[in-house]
């Protein structure tokens, strides 16, 4: 028995895709044979232990990972990442670097401030209300670690190609574009993502770690607090976020078996989007708020041309069962998060609506 599914833009907790919801449906009430569901079984257990091990390889597979990185699950969010990677990754006596593209940054730079980090701002966006990603800046030579946010949920800005810096380990906030597309892992030191945008539901944070960061880490930071007990104890040095970690393995499995991998979803990741900018390119009515260049193939943010408009805009969309348009409480408008499991089928259903309703309200 299915209840109806909308087409969800929902910017996160966001879509999964259908097949992995069928999946724990399937398998939800007596997971394979143990006469338990996944969160009832120990985390301890072999069960378990498959499934956040299976969760790791495939993510290393994707990503073409080397061994020379961890793949940790940690709690709290990507939220509490801005807060651990000063903690543990600043070196004595060597400035943090952070380019600082909207919210998110923003919040990452300030928890190295509350721990009182010499913190350089090397390039930023700010003046132009973050609508763009900077290109022009000197990272510290003798830096700590670049700090920067691939996607910028909120604002709808992406960087397309990653700054290139010799000798300073990159660090990336992926929460909402991680396994979006390819790239190469080597250059960075530590990656992470809050789940429940690209890769399951909420619950935990995963956290791409080269090795020798464990170098870093300060002996007397509390137990929980350091990146290197996750990464000896696989993840759980306490009990883990099993039924996010759980589902994030089914959609890593859909991303490598059904998609067939991240070439593929980029080649359709760069579909949606196209679809979506070359229809408000054209449009008189709706304007993007993202420079180009700079444009995210995650959220793609608009306006109207009145406020009223856009509530109503949002409400009507609702009504046919277009979700979650609604911009971010702190910038307003209108955004449509198109992540991975978002298909393009409701990219069309949305260009259609965006097109009567002009012709209604234009
Ligand atoms: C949503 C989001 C966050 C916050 O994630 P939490 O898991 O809620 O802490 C951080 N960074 C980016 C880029 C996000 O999109």
């Amino acid at each position: 028995m299915m209840g109806k599914r909308i087409h969800n833009f929902n910017a996160g907790p966001a879509a999964l895709p259908l097949p992995v919801l069928e999946e724990i449906r399937e398998e939800f009430v007596d997971y394979k044979g143990s006469g338990m569901s996944i969160t009832e079984v120990s985390h301890r257990s072999k069960w378990f232990d498959d499934v956040i091990n299976e969760a790791g390889e495939r993510v290393r597979r994707l990503l073409n990972i080397g061994d020379d990185f961890k793949v940790l699950f940690i709690q709290g969010g990507a939220s509490l990442q801005f807060c651990m990677i000063p903690m543990n990754l600043a070196l004595v006596g060597k400035p943090v670097c952070y380019i600082n593209t909207g919210t998110w940054s923003t919040k990452a730079i300030k928890e190295a401030e509350i721990q009182g980090k010499d913190v350089r701002v090397i390039a930023s966006s700010e003046e132009k209300d973050f609508s763009y990603i900077p290109t022009d800046f000197q990272v510290t030579e003798e830096a700590s670690y670049l700090h920067f946010t691939s996607n910028n949920t909120i604002k709808g800005t992406q960087w397309e190609a990653f700054p290139k810096v010799d000798g300073v380990p990159l660090i990336c906030d992926m929460s909402s574009d991680i396994l979006s597309r390819p790239f190469e892992v080597a250059p960075f030191g530590l990656i992470y993502a809050g789940a429940q945008k690209n890769i399951g539901p909420s619950g935990t944070a995963m956290v791409i770690i080269r090795e020798d960061m464990a170098e870093r880490v300060p002996k007397d930071l509390p137990t929980m607090l350091k990146y290197t007990t996750f990464m000896e104890k696989n993840s759980m040095f306490n009990t883990p976020s099993c039924f996010t970690i759980y589902t994030i393995s089914l959609v890593l499995k859909w991303l490598e078996e059904t998609i067939g991998g991240l070439e593929e979803m980029a080649r359709i990741n760069q579909s949606k989007a196209q679809i979506l900018y070359d229809f408000i390119d054209q449009s008189d009515f709706y304007r993007g708020t993202a420079a180009q260049g700079s444009r995210s193939l995650m959220n793609v943010t608009f306006r109207l041309p009145t406020e009223d408009l856009e509530s109503k805009f949002v409400a009507d969309a609702a009504k046919v069962d277009l979700g979650g348009l609604k911009g971010h409480r702190s910038v307003g408008g209108c955004r449509a998060s198109i992540y991975n499991a978002t298909g393009i089928d409701s990219v069309h259903a949305l260009v259609e609506f965006m097109t009567e309703f002009k012709k209604r309200e234009g």
